[in-house]
């Protein structure tokens, strides 16, 4: 008698995904578009509320892009535009 744990995740496989698929990156797609370190809007989009960086499977860049976006928020980031991490925030 196989004892099935009942505990912890139910094993609900939802098939829907969250994300359209879109794979090709915002950056080809859209040639106007800049990565800048000085444009923090745009690369707000790509940094999580804790200060990460958003990782290319969710952000959809290619690996070019990404790579520009990250060192622009590596750059925004010495320039204290960014957080290095969520830490030091009072709220
Ligand atoms: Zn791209």
């Amino acid at each position: 008698m196989a004892e099935r744990s009942t505990s912890g995740a139910p094993a609900k496989r939802s098939v829907r995904r969250r994300f359209s698929r879109r794979k090709g990156c915002r950056f080809c797609a859209d040639s106007t578009l800049k990565i800048d370190y000085k444009e923090v809007r745009n690369l707000r989009y790509f940094v999580t509320e804790r200060g990460k960086i958003v990782p290319r499977r969710i952000s959809g860049n290619c690996a070019e892009h990404q790579r520009k976006i990250r060192e622009a928020i590596k750059r925004a980031r010495n320039i204290a535009l960014l957080p290095f991490t969520a830490g030091h925030s009072l709220d």
